[in-house]
């Protein structure tokens, strides 16, 4: 009875592996490159011949602890590898490189957005290992695909921090985000550069131990994560509120069916063996290597944000934007600087600037013969005009000199053609008439010619002013300065 009164919640712990971006694989000269004839990029190394040496990838190193540094980790000063060993056909050595107990950085945390609150996962470890062969099986027999054997691969292991499926998927994407900004990977799911296990245990509502860890394998997919935590902790609940007991095992997530399934316990767990790798040399930084990466570290993407609507006091969609689309933010920021209005930037940016790009990258791509696969690429270097235009622009709008109206017109233009707003003002004659002498002489015309709409006025229909207004504008051919027009008449209409 009182069994099932109680309440329980879910406790998540992810391993996530990511391909790093180096243009060789880790130990070997062959090339780190995804969709290659099976078996072309291999060597004597990567195929895991015997007598073969490892040549440590430099760049694989630099990646991993500038990933530590982007994950708020320690950088320990000496990190080693370890060979675990099992058998398996896509690992041709039987055994695995990886970092056992002296990984390259840990005891770090990301920090992301969640739920309108800030959420942080701590980090583990995140080290530094070989990425295996990928088996492929046909009709009548199987092959191994070895190319994709020594590519670099990064464990990031965090605590058992989550709580849920929802936070789990922003963890990851919160991750994901960091490494493509750190330039770490390119991230590509569906080229398999990421892959991730899910480990996920229920306790009773306020236990602190932790329940028996159930581990789903190999997921491909953050959506898949987050369909197998929501199919995944319900039953483990199910299991312990019916009183039955939950055992530590491994389990495999069938995308397709939208379950999971017990693949094996801990009775059939691995014992890898682990033991130091014997021709590689432990990896000890030295401080001007460690300076250089430091040189490397970038902004994170949740500083960026919150920087954005800080300094320049944008909503948060506008912040989001310019998170997303780093290049088009940092076209912003330095006109921004100089604005005093930097949302109105902002919106000339995103709402013009970005659409007419598209829209000409479009019109390119519908030219060329035969049509490329991917649209041409336009960069802000292509532009007619320069960033400074559109500061410009913000500051006619702003002292009135033009309508919103003129402005979208002098932008089409310094668009097309590259000239300034001020030339393009001049040239149109898109001027507002802020003088009030002209503008009481078109309103005393407009009042003049309009008896009925003054007597209306007078009688109290409060609609006929917008109907002299819209006269006085006409005869302003759209010039005149419409409040400056509203203050006139009304002053006119009173006496
Ligand atoms: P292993 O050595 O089997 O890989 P670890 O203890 O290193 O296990 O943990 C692997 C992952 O599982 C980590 O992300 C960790 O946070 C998570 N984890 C560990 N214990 C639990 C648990 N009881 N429930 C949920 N996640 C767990
Ligand atoms: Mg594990
Ligand atoms: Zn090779």
């Amino acid at each position: 009875m009182f069994r099932a009164k109680m309440e329980y919640e879910a406790v998540i712990g992810l391993e996530t592996h990511v391909q790093l971006k180096t243009k060789s694989k880790m130990w070997c000269g062959c090339a780190n490159a995804f969709g290659a004839e099976p078996n072309t990029n291999v060597c004597p190394i990567c195929l895991g011949m015997p007598g073969v040496l490892p040549v440590a990838n430099e760049e694989a190193l630099k990646l991993t602890v500038l990933t530590g540094l982007l994950l708020n980790c320690e950088i320990p000063p000496r990190a080693k590898f370890d060979r675990k060993n099992y058998f398996y056909p896509d690992v041709a050595k039987n055994y695995q490189v990886t970092q056992y107990d002296q990984p390259s950085t840990k005891n770090g945390y990301v920090e992301f957005e969640f739920g309108g609150n800030l959420s942080r996962v701590r980090i583990t470890r995140a080290h530094l290992e070989e990425d295996v062969g990928k088996n492929f099986h046909f009709d009548r027999n199987s092959g191994v695909d070895f190319n994709r054997a020594g590519v670099p691969l990064l464990e990031i292991v965090s605590e058992p921090d989550l709580t849920s499926s929802d936070q789990a998927y922003e963890y990851l994407n919160a991750l994901l985000e960091i490494l493509r900004y750190g330039k770490i990977s390119d991230c590509d799911m569906e080229k398999g550069m990421v892959r991730c296990d899910v480990n996920v245990s229920v306790r009773p509502v306020g236990s602190k131990e932790l329940g028996a860890k159930i581990e789903i394998k190999n997921m491909n997919s953050f959506s898949g994560v987050r369909r197998a935590l929501e199919y995944e902790i319900p039953r483990q609940i199910e299991v312990v509120k019916k009183g039955g007991k939950l055992i530590q095992s491994t389990r495999r997530w069938d995308d397709v069916a939208g379950v999971t399934e017990e693949m094996r316990t801990k009775e059939h767990a691995h014992d890898y063996r682990y033991f130091p790798e014997p021709d590689l040399m432990p990896f000890e930084p030295t401080a001007q290597w460690l300076e250089e990466i430091n040189s490397r570290v970038v902004e994170l993407p949740l500083a960026r944000k919150q920087r954005f609507m800080r300094d320049y006091q944008l909503p948060k969609s506008d912040a989001e934007t310019f998170v997303n689309d780093v290049p088009l933010g940092n076209y912003f920021e330095p006109i921004a600087k100089k604005s005093k209005n930097p949302k109105a930037v902002a919106n000339w940016v995103i709402n013009n600037m970005r659409a007419k790009m598209a829209d000409l990258r479009q019109s390119k791509f519908m030219e060329m013969e035969p049509p490329p696969f991917d649209p041409p690429k336009i960069g802000y270097e292509d532009l007619k005009f320069k960033p400074e235009a559109i500061l410009e622009l913000v500051n006619l709008v702003d002292a009135k000199t033009i309508s919103s109206a003129a402005a979208q017109t002098v932008f089409a233009e310094m668009f097309e053609s590259g000239k300034s707003p001020a030339a393009i003002v001049q040239e149109k004659g898109l001027a507002q008439v802020s003088d009030t002498g002209a503008i009481e002489k078109f309103c005393d015309d407009a009042i003049a010619a309009n008896p009925n709409s003054v007597a209306d006025y007078k009688a109290g229909k409060i609609a006929a002013l917008n109907f002299l207004k819209g006269q006085v504008m006409k005869l302003s051919k759209g010039k005149a300065n419409p409040n400056l027009v509203g203050e006139i008449l009304e002053k006119k209409l009173k006496v």
